[in-house]
């Protein structure tokens, strides 16, 4: 039914060859990630060789490829193990078979969901954070809803970056390459048996760009890949490093992805209905459309047919965010493509503020803005935060009557929610409550269930979460040549009935992880109180970020400190997997951007569903989310008599009142069978205010409602 099924299918058969018979099945679960949000997938892979399958990063391909063949064979021999895998390709097989969801879309038109960066599964490295890990929740949510959307990225050679620490504190990064050929992904080939290439005009090159598909259920993910022989070097970089640190660069990337996209989807014979660009670096697109509506007789005014197709998402409340280029730097790479779409001022007029004003640089979000139909932010707050951003662009109109609504962010629960609670939540709510997860009904029974069963789950995830830490701890601090007493001191010093408390996420300053070490004397207090609690932290600064590194060396400035060695660890190379671990274990997470920066987060989301609680900035999602009752709060408010500088003591301060005075005190309150009342009367009410508000099906149910129909 899409472009490359006949390249899947021979990837399937050949490597269905070197299984033994009974599980050749295995080899088109390995070609499709949806055995990864199945509920025992991930352990059927694992149950084949539990090292191997740690080692090859949790890829099926690899898996299968490279498990020595006497293991496969015992797994064949294992009649138990047969069945299992016969019940998970029947379950796919189940899925694929349903109809297309009725309404407008359709297989033959399709949604083509465009962005810079898709975080589907660990093994698949094309992501470095939230707005990837968005749009991999969104594709496996519109396959859970059978609504027929294709994703358009690109497949980067070495992906993001991965992160060490030295023994001070400081961020040292280094790039792996990804072999598509072992990735559970196939190149498109066209008719003749050839790679199916399109062509992007950049600088004095025209790059040819191959495509990869990789299915994610019932969607099929087109990345493109600048890297063939045919290239010069530099043709054959642009599609390397996610987030690349050259501006020429970036700016070719969103070449590829923009008009390149609009290219393949046309090579691959897929007409979308509505082209939804996530974020604006695929907006280049726009230009290609408009190509295209001219071709096709909307000669008079090839925009208005444009703006039929397109609708865009914006994910950054900050103008610094939305990256601006100067008119040389545009013409310098672009300047054919510009005169592809035929007059150089009118190319660059489309991305400026002001149109009129040939000194604007030009943005990929006022482009996508001008050329679409409709527009969201990714909470209610950043809704109003976008339309006061972007008035500019509507001159006129009042900042209320700016075009942007929102449709607040939402997490694919059968990913996040893992482990204990999964399995609690399962046995609760009833056969088949996944798929009814975005209304208030489903998770009701959750009112019912007794606190000792909630609280054990809740001490189950997290004595999981304890053992993984300490393990990565040490073998993160061996490797930096920390003495062995400190490497070791995770072992006894970390305890599974503890409180945990976790901050982990992007370390962009305007997260603020450097609140934790503003007050070192109220944080050791914390942890050597008598009332001890355990710190969590993880996160990634961008390799040009030095003052985002600086906050994880002042970080690294308390770990001398007494009981610290024991009490608090930071996990390097925070990924996809790690955030699985952290979200599912935290009893607390911790959420403290300077407002109005936070679009919406999503983090928080998924460790609601571990029964987690937020203490967090009102901003972003939880704006809209705490109720007075779900979790804490702190004050989201701009004060613009106070410095940056006294804004983060105020709220450093009230984070530690609300841990101190609060969530640590409510922890410790137990009733005498052991079991915190009051705790878990606020994971009841944390559990069912947020799950169905911000699950990924509340929100494509939206993104389909209200932004993909036509008016
Ligand atoms: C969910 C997630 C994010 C986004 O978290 P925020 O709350 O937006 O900071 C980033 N990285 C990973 C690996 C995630 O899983």
């Amino acid at each position: 039914m899409w472009a490359g099924d006949h390249d899947m299918e021979r990837a399937v058969k050949e490597l269905a060859q070197v299984l033994p018979e009974p599980l050749r099945a295995l080899a088109r679960i390995a070609y499709d990630y949806r055995w990864s949000w199945s509920k025992d997938g991930a352990a059927m892979f694992e149950a084949i060789d539990p090292p191997r399958w740690a080692r090859t990063g949790h890829n099926p391909r690899r898996l299968l490829t490279e498990t020595h063949p006497t293991l496969l064979a015992s797994a064949a021999a294992n009649s138990d193990f047969v069945g299992w895998v016969s019940r998970i390709a029947a379950e796919l097989a189940a899925d694929r078979a349903r109809p297309v969801a009725p309404g407008a879309l359709t297989a033959a038109h399709p949604v083509a969901f465009c962005c810079s960066e898709f975080g589907v599964h660990g093994s698949l490295p094309i992501y470095s954070g939230g707005l990837g890990i968005l749009a991999g929740d969104i594709l496996k949510e519109a396959s859970d809803l059978a609504l027929p959307l294709v994703g358009v990225g690109l497949m980067y050679r070495t992906g993001y970056f991965h992160q060490r620490i030295d023994v001070t504190g400081y961020q040292y990064e280094y790039w792996l390459d990804a072999d598509p050929e072992r990735l559970p992904c196939v190149r498109v080939t066209g008719a003749d048996g050839r790679p199916v290439t399109v062509s992007v005009p950049m600088d004095d090159e025209n790059v040819a760009v191959q495509i990869w598909r990789v299915d994610v259920g019932r969607v099929p993910l087109y990345l493109l890949d600048t890297d063939l022989a045919q290239n010069s070097q530099v043709g054959r970089w642009v599609t390397s490093r996610l987030y690349e640190s050259s501006r020429a660069i970036r700016l070719a990337q969103y070449a590829v992805l923009g008009m390149g996209g609009v290219r393949a989807l046309r090579a691959l014979g897929i007409a979308p209905a509505v082209y939804h660009l996530n974020e604006g670096h695929s907006a280049l697109g726009v230009f290609e459309l408009m190509c295209q509506a001219r071709a096709e007789g909307w000669a008079d005014d090839p925009w208005r047919r444009v703006r039929e197709q397109v609708v865009f998402t914006t994910h950054t409340p900050v103008p610094a965010g939305n990256e601006t280029y100067q008119r040389s730097e545009v013409l310098g790479m672009l300047g054919r493509m510009a005169d592809l779409v035929g007059d150089r001022e009118q190319f660059l007029a489309m991305g400026r503020i002001d149109p009129g004003n040939p000194n604007q640089p030009m943005g990929m979000g006022a482009l996508a803005l001008r050329a679409s139909r409709h527009a969201n932010g990714v909470s209610r707050r950043h809704g109003a935060v976008a339309r006061a951003m972007w008035q500019p662009l509507f001159p006129g109109r009042a900042v209320a009557d700016v075009p942007i609504t929102h449709v607040t962010n939402g997490v694919h629960i059968p990913t996040w929610l893992q482990g204990p609670m999964r399995e609690l939540l399962d046995r609760h709510l009833g056969e088949g409550w996944l798929t009814r997860a975005d209304q208030s009904a489903t998770w009701a029974p959750i009112q019912d269930i007794p606190a000792g069963e909630l609280w054990a789950a809740r001490c189950n995830a997290r004595r999981q979460l304890v053992d993984m830490i300490t393990r990565r701890a040490t073998s993160d601090r061996l490797r930096r040549g920390d003495s062995l007493d400190y490497a070791a001191a995770p072992n006894s010093g970390f305890d599974p009935d503890r409180i945990t408390i976790g901050f982990a996420r992007r370390l962009a300053t305007y997260k603020r992880l450097h609140l934790v070490a503003l007050l070192p004397e109220r944080a050791l207090g914390l942890i050597g109180g008598k009332n001890p609690v355990q710190f969590v932290f993880a996160g990634k600064a961008h390799p040009d970020d030095t003052a985002a590194k600086e906050v994880v060396r002042q970080v690294f400035a308390l770990k001398r400190a007494p009981s610290v060695s024991g009490r608090a660890a930071f996990l390097e190379d925070y990924d996809i997997p790690l955030a699985g671990h952290l979200v599912a274990g935290c009893d607390v997470w911790i959420n403290v951007p300077r407002p109005p920066n936070e679009a919406s987060g999503t983090s928080g989301m998924k460790s609601c569903l571990g029964g987690g609680l937020q203490v967090s900035v009102l901003d972003g999602w939880w704006a809209e989310a705490f109720d007075g009752s779900n979790g804490w709060a702190i004050n989201g408010d701009v004060d613009p008599d106070l410095s940056e500088a006294a804004q983060d003591l105020r709220d450093a301060r009230a984070l530690f009142d609300l841990l101190e005075q609060s969530v640590v005190p409510l922890f410790h309150e137990r009733d005498a069978q052991g079991v915190p009342q009051g705790w878990v009367a606020m994971m009841r009410r944390s559990l069912m205010t947020h799950g169905p508000r911000f699950s990924a099906t509340r929100m494509v149910r939206e993104y389909t409602d209200l932004i993909y129909m036509p008016d």
